[in-house]
């Protein structure tokens, strides 16, 4: 894979969200200003090489966070968001394997990977878990980490437990994003993602000035193929059979936060600070 192909997918997958900072953290959400922007401080998570250079600077204490919910309840713009107000790093592996599509020649195993993911199937848990093992530095970050679809299954889970106990790190909670089946579909239909830039659009809840064109940077906007009515359905499907009961996994290790996902993402993001911020304050 050629350098600048690397460097454009790494880029292309991160929008940055500036923050005026504040003295009390809950309030900086209150100031967030939000720009788009292109920067590649996942990098170390995008290529698995050995971790953030230069290091992350710490605000107070690191936070280390799962997030949870089906698909269109909108768990990476709460990632961003979160890891910009908490200073943690947004790891998702659906990224990984978005970014890993720009591949000229992918292995056969990753071939089969992106094949699943196109029909909304879920990749092999040893191939998940590979490509987070492989990126055990990015878990050990100083300023903590938001995994964003990882785990999805038991299996993930456990393997995920198991790094983390060989790492000495615990995790803080486990954000749950709950939002009803119907609402879930109507997002996901209308989502529209740039071509170029990446930024995200909804046919009725953010519709682009001009129909189909980026605002940010004139590129076209495209469906995802995994936004399609069919891999909906069966992405929905992987999400009941596999990922929910991960709901009460965490619910009996006591790290479980529900967390309802309707309202503007603003809306979302204090509901969300306020449950951590009232979790934290009691341990
Ligand atoms: P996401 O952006 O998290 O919805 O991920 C997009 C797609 O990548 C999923 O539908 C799966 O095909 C694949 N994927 C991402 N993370 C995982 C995971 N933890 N386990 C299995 N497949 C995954």
């Amino acid at each position: 894979m050629k350098f600048h192909s690397i460097w454009h997918c790494i880029c292309s997958t991160h929008i940055e969200l500036k923050l005026v900072w504040k003295e009390d953290w809950f309030e900086q959400l209150f100031s967030l200003v939000t720009t788009m922007n292109t920067q590649g401080d996942r990098k170390a998570w995008f290529l698995g090489s050995s971790g953030c250079d230069p290091p992350r600077s710490i605000h107070g204490n690191p936070y280390r966070l799962v997030l949870l919910g089906p698909p269109g309840a909108g768990k990476g713009t709460q990632a961003d968001l979160l890891c910009h107000t908490l200073g943690t790093c947004h790891l998702s592996t659906g990224d990984l394997f978005r970014a890993a599509q720009c591949q000229v020649e992918p292995s056969p195993t990753l071939k089969d990977a992106l094949a699943a993911m196109r029909r909304g199937e879920l990749v092999s848990d040893d191939m998940v878990v590979a490509l987070v093992r492989e990126r055990t530095r990015c878990l050990r970050c100083q300023g903590g980490f938001l995994l964003d679809g990882f785990p999805r299954t038991s299996a993930q889970a456990k393997a995920l437990d198991d790094i983390l106990t060989k790492e000495s790190l615990a995790l803080d909670a486990v954000l749950s994003y709950e939002l009803p089946l119907e609402e879930v579909v109507a997002r996901l239909s209308g989502r529209r993602t740039c071509s170029n830039c990446k930024a995200v659009y909804h046919v009725v809840a953010r519709p682009p000035r001009t129909p189909e064109t980026c605002d940010q940077c004139g590129g076209r906007l495209m469906q995802r193929e995994d936004d399609q009515p069919d891999s909906i359905r069966v992405r929905m499907h992987a999400y009941e059979a596999s990922t929910r009961p991960l709901t009460e996994y965490y619910a009996r290790a006591k790290k479980l936060m529900p967390i309802l996902a309707s309202g503007t993402p603003e809306e979302i993001l204090e509901s969300s600070i306020r449950a951590l911020k009232d979790r934290l304050q009691r341990r």
